[in-house]
């Protein structure tokens, strides 16, 4: 059971692709209870098998915590990522990132809030990964905002800016990494904010790939927030996958 039933009929004048089953396009009985048809069901990629109790990658063996978590340091908690990044929901991904298809944020926001809901972990405020401003214009939306705004809507939490982006990295396409993460280092800076060292922040991001801008933004948000939580529609297989694409 994936979802509660809500009246839903307002939404889905707006958005009337959102009735549809959210993979392939198909008819489905009653989208606010499971949007995605039996078909698909089989071959979505959700991230609930084993993984990193740290950042969510998915991991096949007996550890625990991932080897990358084990000897970088992380500056958040926990990461929540429903999906794996791969087939399907790679392709829904690319479609809300590339093709514009806002409409998906809110059905991707409420599988997020169920991965958030079911650890029990109490967010105070939510942000989001930034992006410069040209890149915002080239874009037309910032997805990883829009994912945050959908988010505290459900869970009844505030969204607010916290971080800008400094400038835009090079292309990213072979870089280790390692190399992605000393190139991260300085893209990110912290907007002027008060302390908040009572309350947790939840970090929104699209897709997880290697941990490097959620961990480096979540050491800034560290300064001022109790606890860091970061969360995205997907991660990266990493491990199978040595040239991931950024
Ligand atoms: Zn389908
Ligand atoms: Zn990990």
């Amino acid at each position: 059971m994936f979802f509660k039933k809500v009246g839903n009929g307002f939404a889905n004048l707006l958005f009337p692709d959102n009735i549809k089953c959210f993979f392939c396009g198909d008819d489905v009985p009653d989208f606010e209870y499971k949007p995605f048809c039996d078909g698909c069901e089989k071959k979505i990629s959700f991230n609930n098998k084993k993984r990193c109790l740290v950042c969510s990658e998915p991991i096949d063996d007996d550890k625990v915590v991932c080897d990358e978590c084990k000897k970088t340091k992380r500056y958040f908690k926990r990461a929540f990522c429903p999906f794996v990044y791969e087939g399907l929901v790679r392709k829904v991904i690319l479609a809300y990132k590339d093709s514009n298809e806002r409409y998906r944020a809110k059905t991707f926001a409420k599988f997020m809030a169920e991965d958030i809901k079911k650890s029990g972990v109490k967010i105070d405020v939510i942000t989001f990964v930034p992006m410069t401003k040209k890149k915002q214009r080239k874009r037309s939306f910032n997805q990883a905002e829009l994912l945050a705004k959908k988010l505290g809507e459900i869970l009844g939490v505030e969204v607010v800016p916290l971080l800008k982006k400094v400038r835009d990295e090079k292309s990213q396409k072979f870089s280790s990494y390692s190399e992605r993460q000393k190139n991260i280092n300085g893209l990110y800076a912290l907007l002027d904010i008060p302390s908040h060292k009572d309350k947790t922040i939840l970090l929104v991001d699209d897709i997880i790939t290697t941990c490097a801008t959620v961990n480096f933004c979540s050491m800034l948000l560290s300064q001022k927030f109790k606890e860091v939580y970061v969360c995205a529609i997907a991660r990266n297989r990493l491990r199978k996958n040595k040239d991931v694409e950024f």
